[in-house]
């Protein structure tokens, strides 16, 4: 139990009382030991995980006590797991002349939908082995989330992260369940948002099938797979990359986002 202690003192009594954070903590046991004390825990308002160099960030939206609280800490530290398994961070990079400048909120925000369509699908995924009833918890997380998005309003400046969002919940659901369902037989691609980003959703959708990107990826060795992934989606979608391959971190750069607002 001496682990768990320095990554959150929460954590020993989500062992106890969940088989299912239990097994998922000893089979990871290896990795869950290397982020010992590398990991600072933050409250915010949505689950959310970071790479700072060799740290990380975890926000959790208050102490986790309950089973949808162990699975929310299970699925933000595979985050740090994959990429402490050398798996690509993507990471917003505004450089004016050499000087590094704060990157927009859009180039922000797009970063993370980039990087949760890809990850989370593989994490929720892999999470299944352990919380069997994955399926139908997310089903119903992402039904209330499609509905606050179905609020927001998408222009030409935001379908791409938009069109990310909902190829993220469409995949998670898809591999959870297992069907084969293209994103036009889907339930929510009939809503109102759903509508408006289904063509540049098809188009990633294919891109990430070419890139070998399925449910029956390997999550010990796949990295090449979501480096190729990262750097064909900046391609197709004309934004401009810098890769630092130690630590693997990709930098979508603001010079081209603001180049290519109309995809
Ligand atoms: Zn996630």
């Amino acid at each position: 139990m001496k682990t768990s202690e320095s990554l959150h003192p929460d954590l020993d009594k989500l062992q106890i009382e969940f088989n299912e954070f239990s097994q998922f903590y000893k089979h990871h046991s290896f990795h869950l030991d290397k982020l010992k004390n590398r990991i600072s825990w933050y409250k915010c308002p949505d689950p959310y995980s970071g790479k700072h160099g060799n740290f990380y960030s975890i926000c959790l939206t208050d102490n986790p006590s309950n089973y949808d609280d162990s699975h929310i800490v299970a699925h933000e530290l595979s985050h740090c797991i994959l990429w402490e398994m050398g798996y690509p961070y993507l990471e917003p990079r505004n450089m004016v002349q050499d000087v590094y400048q704060t990157p927009s909120n859009s180039l922000k925000n797009l970063c993370s939908a980039i990087t949760n369509m890809v990850y989370n699908p593989m994490i929720e995924h892999h999470l299944k082995k352990y919380y069997s009833d994955l399926y139908s918890k997310d089903k119903e997380t992402y039904k209330n989330s499609i509905n606050q998005w179905n609020l927001k309003t998408i222009n030409d400046d935001n379908l791409f992260e938009w069109s990310c969002l909902f190829v993220g919940a469409f995949l998670t659901l898809k591999w959870l369940s297992g069907d084969n369902n293209n994103f036009e037989n889907w339930e929510y691609s009939k809503s109102e948002n759903g509508k408006i980003v289904a063509p540049c959703a098809n188009k990633i959708i294919k891109l990430l099938d070419d890139c070998g990107f399925n449910s029956s990826i390997n999550i010990a060795k796949s990295q090449d797979i979501i480096v190729t992934t990262f750097l064909k989606i900046a391609q197709t979608f004309d934004f401009t990359v810098q890769c630092n391959p130690r630590p693997q971190t990709i930098f979508l750069c603001e010079n081209s986002f603001k180049e290519s607002e109309h995809l």
